[in-house]
């Protein structure tokens, strides 16, 4: 079976074309930032087409097609799907793209997507009961429980990043305080540098960010800014590592599953050494000892959404 798959992020658009285990087409846009929605259903239409395309294929000669998109997926439709132009407000974004495609359509939570993608083809094959973390610009979770992906009764279950580990803390992009995010979002963390640096703490994240042209401290500004001994990066981090190991320890003694994907941009971007200092800080806070939990990588980078958005499109297919 052949089936494509779309991750919808706040700032890229991934396309894969699935056969088999294999990825055999690929595309990638940016996502539109103003226009709206139908700009940005436009653009997931024009990504299909053209992940088939690089494969060789007409997008009538796929299966069907998946989309993994921000905010809570029920039944096709998606709202609060806040980094999205017009994904705020619940639509039917199954509907919208149904029809021009002439294909069947599964929509998911890009998150969700993410893990089924890990749980198939990346770091969590082979286990039943799994929590897939990526700490990004955000930090999403998303669970498989027995096998399958967990959406929860209202589809918002997995939301790691919003685990509340110290309460009446830092404010969270959420709205809420203490959330995992409010300290291991990349956002959080570059707010937190501004605010030391208002306040007279000199750091290199913002010069890094000025030699790079980014407007924003991405993953790989943050990596060179440690690589280059930054302490104010260094301590934010090695707080986002703790905070990230709160969480998932809750989460873990919650559940008792069997693995933890560590994956997401900043994640992927600091490697092995930073995965360690989640472990390190996770293994005590474990309820059932010894610890039979293990922390490992995730393997599928930047394309693990659309991936799994692929893997989900063949059930309706
Ligand atoms: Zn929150």
């Amino acid at each position: 079976m052949r089936t494509v798959g779309i991750d919808l992020g706040g700032t890229n658009i991934y396309s894969v074309v699935l056969d088999g285990d294999t990825v055999v087409g690929r595309a990638k846009r940016k996502t539109p930032g103003k226009g709206g929605r139908d700009r940005v259903v436009e653009a997931l239409l024009d990504a299909a087409h053209e992940a088939a395309a690089s494969a060789g294929l007409d997008i009538g000669q796929l299966d069907a097609v998946g989309v993994g998109s921000p905010g809570v997926v029920i039944d096709g439709t998606v709202g609060g799907g806040a980094n999205v132009p017009g994904f705020d407000e619940r639509f039917d974004l199954g509907g919208l793209l149904r029809d021009p495609l002439g294909r069947p359509v599964r929509i998911a939570n890009d998150v969700t997507a993410g893990a089924v993608g890990e749980h198939r083809l990346g770091g969590g094959r082979g286990v039943d009961d799994l929590l897939c973390v990526f700490a990004g610009t955000g930090v999403g979770g998303g669970l498989i429980l027995r096998g399958r992906p967990f959406e929860g009764s209202h589809g918002g279950a997995g939301e790691l990043g919003h685990l509340i580990v110290r309460q009446g803390g830092e404010v969270c992009p959420c709205g809420r305080r203490g959330c995992v995010e409010a300290y291991a979002g990349r956002r959080a963390m570059e707010l937190a540098a501004e605010r030391g640096r208002a306040a007279g703490t000199p750091t290199l994240l913002f010069d890094v960010m000025a030699d790079k042209g980014k407007p924003r401290a991405t993953s790989g500004v943050f990596r060179t800014a440690f690589e280059s001994g930054d302490r104010v990066v260094a301590d934010l981090l090695e707080e986002a590592a703790q905070v990230l190991a709160a969480g998932i320890a809750s989460a873990v003694n919650l559940l008792d599953l069997e693995r933890v994907v560590l994956g997401g941009g900043l994640a992927d971007q600091l490697g092995a050494p930073f995965r360690r200092w989640v472990d390190a800080a996770l293994q005590p806070l474990l309820f059932l000892q010894p610890p039979r939990i293990e922390l490992v990588a995730a393997e599928l980078g930047d394309e693990g959404g659309a991936i799994g958005a692929a893997l989900l499109a063949r059930e309706v297919a």
